[in-house]
Parts: C-alpha cells; structure tokens; sequence
C-alpha cells in the first residue's frame, strides 16, 4: 500500500507564467524582484519589469522564427536576465533548456543534437565554447545569441531599443538584445497564449542521467511545474508564522538556474511570493557570508558542500547570520551532524537545517520536513502534498510494508516528468504504470519510512542507480565510460563512485589496451581535457586486467564500488 501525502492542494491549470505572474498585463507589483547584490541600487528589475523583459523575450523569439514546442538552450552561468530568458522561452510557447556553464564543447554539443534546439541563447563569456558546439551540431550562426549582462537591468527593460546593439558579433551571430529591439510598446499590451492543456504542454527539459544510461532531456509539463510550486508553497504554509515571515523575507540565489533546484525556487515561487532575490552570477562561499549579512538575508536554499561549509568554514562565525530563518537543503545526502553544527550558529533561535529530496524526473521537491516538526534525524521528510511513495524490494515485485526496511523508492504524483525527450524505451524503463493507470517512478535510490504511515518520515540511505553526484551535480559513469573508450590507450572502462574526505568523486577502473604505455596519471589528465571539470576522476585511474560483468555485459558496479570503497573511501 502506498504511503500518501498527508495533505492535497488543489494545483491550477494554467501556465508556470500564469501562476507566477497572475496576469500578462495590468500592474503586477512595483517592488524590487531580482538584484544584482553589487550594484543594488541601480541594478534591478521590479516584478513588473521582469515580467515585461519576458514578454520582450517571446516576442524577439516569435519574430527569430521560434513555433510553439521549439527548443532554446540557454549556456549561460546566473544573472538577472536569466529569469527572463526562461520565462520568455515559455511565454512564446517554447521549451527552455538550460546547460550547465562549465560545459566543454562536446557535452554542450550533445545537449544540442540531443534537445534540437532552434536557438542557443550564451553568455559572451562562454561564446568559443558555444561557437565549437554549435559547428558540431550543426546549429547555424544566425541562431546563436550573445548574452551580456553589462547594460543596466531598468533600462533593458524598459529602452525601446537597448544596446550593445552590435557588441561581440562574430559571423552572423546575433545579440540578444536584439530580441528586444523595437517591441517595448507592443509587449506591454501583449498576453501569452495559454496551453489549451498544460499537463501536454512541455516548459522545460532539464538534463538528468535518471537511473542509467547518459544525460536525457526530462520533460517537465506547466502542470507538472505548477504542482512542483504549488507543493513547496503549501508546505511552507503550514508554518504558522508564514505570512509573517515572508513580509520580512529575503532570498539569496546561488544555485544554478539551469538546475530545476535553483529554477524552482529563484525564478518561479519567490517572485510569485513577492520575496526579493539577490541574484549571484556563481557561488562564492565569503561573499555568501558578506550578502546575508548586507542584506539580512532571510533564507537559504543549499546542497551539502555549502551547509558543510556553514559549519565548519573559519569565517562564518565572524559575519553577522542573525537574520537567517530557514535553511533547505538537497540534492546530495546531509548528515544530520552537520545540520546540527549549523543549527548551533542560531542558538538562540529556531533556525532547523530542512533537508528535503528530489529529482529532476520529479520536477523538484517530492519529500521535505513539514516546518512545524523539527528534524531529529538525517530524514528526508514526508512526502509533499499529492504525492505517494512505494518502496519496493530489489526484484521490483514485492512491495515492502513495514517501517525501517530498505528498499527501491517509487514515487508518483503531478510533478512526475512526461518521460525523457525522445526516448520512449527509457521512459518506459523508469516509469512503471499500474492497472489504474497510476504511473510510478522507479527513483534508484533506496530508502526506508520510520513509520508505514501518511506522514511517515523517509531516509535515503543509497543508490542502486550508477548515478554519481559531485557536489549536487549529476555525473553519469556512462558518459564517462564513453568518453574513455574514445581514447586508444584504454580498452575497456567502468567508471564508479566513492566517498572520499566526505564527496563523492568519480573514480575510474581500466583495462589498458594492449599496445598502451600510458600512465593512470596520463589517462586521468587526458580526460581532464574531454569533460567539465566537475566531471574529472577525482577519485583516481586505476588499471585493472578485467572490467566484471554479468553475463550479458553489464558492469557489475557493486563490486567495483565496494572495491573503490576499500582502496580509497572513507571507512
Ligand atoms: P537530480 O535529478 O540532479 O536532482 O538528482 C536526484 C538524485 O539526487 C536523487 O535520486 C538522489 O540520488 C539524490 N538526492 C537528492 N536529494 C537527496 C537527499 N536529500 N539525500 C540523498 N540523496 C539525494
């Protein structure tokens, strides 16, 4: 049976612009929204603002050719504009895409072949990159935005036709201002068309590996997006002091925004709510320290390395946190020590460090503490409003029903992807539907509930998936392995991951190819190269004589595991 969410909310069916924004025209709220925290007075974007560069967007877009279902890949790093880039996408009735901005050429190359994108929106910064990646993906000049951020956000917003016009053109490359040039009068008036259905309508793909396999576009519906926002709000709600609280809120932005984390929190439900975002271009921890304490920051949205460097970095003690409420935290495992150190900051206030879980399939948050509960464990919380979770024994049959017994996460609910783009054979392997229909998502992580109940708290406790995460972001062995088969030293790879010093890091065993003298050092250099630098084998190249498999050639990674964990892992 099923462990429900104790609670249901009803979820609108509109677009996640609708639910942001509650109209496309008439005066939304003239409060300050998004802020760049170097230059706060003068670099901003009021609501109203932000929605109008968002409507600017879809239009500019419109005019560039994109159709309803077009995909545009955004290669940018944060900035106040990338909000707008977003929900412009979606306002012209396309699907946004957003890549991680550490990308070399090849990976952003495979996001492109893969989505299709019409257009490729990127940071000036990263245009070699964008121009390698797009060669190689036959992407054409003309399609290629440069992204800047050095022209005030008020007047963006609102010149009629905003410079640097011409700045960073090479070949017919295009500016993104020019998606702006001449519609500020029209996009005023301007509306969205609304999807005639919104749980068929896809906003966004987010790359996620899922269970197996290489990066795959997870397609997230408005529905699924709203639902996502509806749940973290609701349960933010059952705070008695919310309303309170959000008058005084203030949010800090330093997770990605091609992240649905960062997405879900940053560009959808604060400006909804109202809350004023400092947008921060990349995370650097003492400015962190430095902004909470200018700008009586109120909450914190974190992975593990930056609530680790709460609680142990030397500086965080002599920087004034007193204004800090509520801290979340996901993506990776918490320890509840490490909560508790951070906890000890605010000891004069109830400040809980609230983990919560998710995954890309799941739009978001599927599971977090309800905040009148206070954590007393490293649980992931409950499940969030209309939710469910299965757990499942390994032979993926039986279903296990008492407290405290590990088995394979199943989640379902109005946040659960429409499938992976394109890959109907993978979407049919992650998702498993009932006889009444109910689709169920195999999550790969195994857990346990300490009460078989609604409510029921979960802990994650390990992965059955191949699935590494380096700092809150996805590596996928696969994709490694790939990349080190390209190479003529190396004959056959697997790569695993191990815990080391507490971060999880890949780690890669090879058989060397015969005619091959390269060093483990040689190989793990060369694909420092071939990958973004969060991707490199951290955790070593070791040479073996034989990768194990099973007899049907798949890389029998538990061996490998536990074998990473005796040579180098911690315990
Ligand atoms: P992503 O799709 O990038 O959000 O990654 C989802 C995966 O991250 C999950 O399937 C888990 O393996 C892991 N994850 C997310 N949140 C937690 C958490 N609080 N504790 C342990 N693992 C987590």
């Amino acid at each position: 049976m099923p462990i429900k969410s104790r609670w249901t909310a009803p979820i609108p069916r509109c677009s996640l612009q609708q639910w942001i924004f509650g109209s496309a025209c008439g005066l939304v709220h003239d409060y300050r929204a998004l802020i760049d925290p170097e230059r706060p007075d003068t670099n901003f974007l009021t609501l109203d603002d932000f929605r109008l560069l968002s409507k600017r967007v879809a239009l500019g877009l419109q005019k560039a050719g994109l159709k309803p279902g077009d995909r545009v890949l955004l290669f940018s790093g944060n900035s106040l504009f990338v909000p707008s880039v977003f929900l412009g996408i979606l306002m012209a009735g396309g699907i946004f895409t957003g890549a991680n901005p550490t990308f070399v050429p090849r990976e952003l190359a495979y996001q492109l072949r893969d989505s299709q994108a019409s257009f490729l929106i990127v940071a000036e910064s990263a245009k070699e990159i964008a121009f390698e990646a797009a060669r190689e993906a036959g992407l054409p000049d003309d399609c290629i935005f440069l992204f800047c951020g050095d022209t005030l956000a008020p007047e963006l917003a609102r010149s009629p036709t905003p410079g640097p016009g011409a700045k960073g053109r090479a070949g017919k490359t295009r500016h993104w201002t020019e998606l702006l040039a001449g519609n500020l009068e029209q996009a005023k008036g301007w509306s969205w068309q609304e999807p005639s259905d919104t749980t068929v309508t896809t906003c966004c793909l987010n790359y996620s590996s899922g269970t197996t396999g290489v990066p795959k576009g997870v397609e997230i519906s408005h529905y699924s997006y709203v639902a996502n926002g509806v749940g973290v709000e609701f349960a933010n709600d059952l705070d008695p002091d919310a309303q309170e609280k959000r008058k005084q809120a203030r949010a800090l932005c330093f997770l990605p925004l091609y992240h649905a984390y960062g997405q879900t929190y940053f560009v959808t439900i604060y400006p909804r709510l109202h809350i004023p975002v400092y947008i921060m271009p990349s995370f650097d921890f003492v400015k962190v320290l430095d902004y909470v304490q200018r700008y009586r920051i109120t909450a914190l949205m974190c992975v593990p390395p930056i609530v680790v460097a709460l609680a142990k970095h030397p500086l965080t003690k002599k920087f004034d946190l007193s204004s800090v409420t509520s801290i979340g935290c996901g993506a990776a495992p918490l320890t509840r020590e490490v909560s508790e150190e951070v906890e000890k900051l605010f000891q004069d206030r109830d400040v809980f460090v609230r983990q919560g879980w998710g995954m890309t399939e799941t739009t978001c948050t599927c599971m977090s503490w309800d905040p009148k509960i206070r954590g007393h464990s490293s649980g992931v919380g409950e499940m969030m409003p209309n939710c469910a979770a299965r757990l499942m024994a390994l032979d993926g049959k039986t279903e296990i029903t008492k407290a405290g017994e590990r088995g394979e996460l199943w989640v379902t609910g109005p946040t659960l992807m429409r499938g992976y783009w394109r890959k109907p054979q993978a979407t049919a392997d992650t998702l498993s539907v009932d006889s009444d229909g109910t689709r169920w998502l195999r999550t790969g992580d195994i857990a346990y509930v300490e009460d078989y109940r609604p409510g029921g708290i979960f802990h994650v406790v390990d992965r059955l998936k191949e699935l590494i995460k380096v700092k809150g972001n996805q590596v996928a062995p696969a994709e490694l392995e790939g990349v080190l088969l390209e190479s003529p030293d190396v004959a056959d790879a697997a790569v695993v991951g191990v815990t080391i010093k507490g971060e999880e890091v890949p780690r890669a065993y090879i058989v060397r190819d015969p005619a091959s003298n390269a060093t483990e050092r040689a190989i793990a250099d060369w694909m420092a190269t071939k990958v973004a630098r969060y991707k490199r084998l951290k955790g070593g190249v070791v040479f073996t004589d034989v990768i194990p498999q099973n007899p049907s050639g798949k890389i029998l990674r538990n061996q490998l595991r536990e074998r990473a964990k005796k040579e180098v892992g911690d315990n």
